[in-house]
């Protein structure tokens, strides 16, 4: 996988050179177009490890040791850069992650793991606080009511930077929302997130399974696979094009899954934004699966 990501980044160096090259044609000097090649390689050769698909202790599903703290931790012995926190259907304690992170220079995607209608898992990131309670609210408003008493599925607490526990959720978090897949794709894109069905090729929850094919009109920023195949097997089963970019994350429940399998995001520096444009492979970024 290494060897095709890397074609694919001297290709596109290629292109980029080939444009520039153009460009100087028409008025730049020989050195001036060297120097910006070069600037282009520097600028975009910056590749950042990063594993999208992290629950936390909230989930019920998730192993009570998955404190942001121990997230943060093992991320780190892994060279994760970059990571994000999905809850089923909750954000709830996925900003103490963000907060704690910063000191250790690991930058944080804060969102949820959703489940459509369809019973289809998708992760859905958002880069300001505001945005991150507007969709819980969404959630919450649609979301099916199944009881959890007494954690019978499982422990949901929300805990606070003492990892004190703020609140148990009572109601069951990975129930199916009342919404179907595009209408939670459409908040999600109505609220300048990140969209990415999760696990596609997973036989439960996945997108492939669940549906069949990918809903015509669905917007998305990318599709995440599981660890059990590789993004090259993936793309030939289910014939995906290479216009669409795949992240494999480790959908981690337990410590030691963090980082297990990752994606590499070639892009100028860390950001929300930088992130959104690799995924939809503009100006020149682009992610490559491990
Ligand atoms: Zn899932
Ligand atoms: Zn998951």
């Amino acid at each position: 996988m290494k060897e095709k990501s890397n074609s694919q980044e001297e290709r596109k160096f290629e292109e980029t050179g080939h444009a520039l090259s153009i460009q100087q044609k028409e008025g730049n000097s020989r050195q001036s177009f060297e120097e910006r090649t070069v600037k282009t390689r520097h600028a975009l050769s910056q590749k950042y490890k990063a594993d999208l698909h992290i629950h936390t202790l909230l989930s019920p599903c998730a192993d009570l040791e998955m404190t942001p703290k121990n997230i943060i931790k093992k991320a780190k012995s892994e060279g994760l850069q970059i990571i994000g926190i999905t809850d089923h259907n909750s954000t709830k304690n996925a900003l103490l992650v963000k907060n704690l992170a910063e000191k250790e220079n690991i930058f944080v995607l804060t969102g949820a793991e959703v489940t459509t209608k369809e019973e289809v898992h998708c992760l859905a990131f958002f880069e300001f606080e505001n945005q991150l309670n507007e969709f819980q609210e969404f959630v919450d408003s649609k979301i099916t009511h199944i009881p959890n008493p007494d954690g019978h599925f499982g422990y949901q607490p929300v805990i606070d930077e003492k990892e004190e526990i703020k609140e148990l959720v009572p109601n069951y978090l990975p129930a199916a929302l009342k919404s179907g897949i595009t209408e939670i794709q459409i908040k999600v894109e109505s609220l300048n997130g990140i969209f990415i069905p999760a696990h596609v090729d997973r036989p439960a929850f996945g997108l492939f399974n669940q549906l069949g094919i990918i809903p015509p009109g669905l917007k998305f920023d990318a599709l995440g696979i599981s660890a059990n195949n590789s993004e090259k097997d993936v793309r030939k089963h289910y014939v995906v094009e290479n216009k669409i970019s795949i992240v494999q994350n480790s959908d981690s429940h337990f410590i030691n899954q963090i980082g297990k399998v990752y994606t590499f995001f070639n892009i100028e520096k860390i950001s929300f934004l930088e992130i959104k444009m690799a995924l939809n492979q503009q100006n020149g970024r682009f992610v490559s699966t491990s």
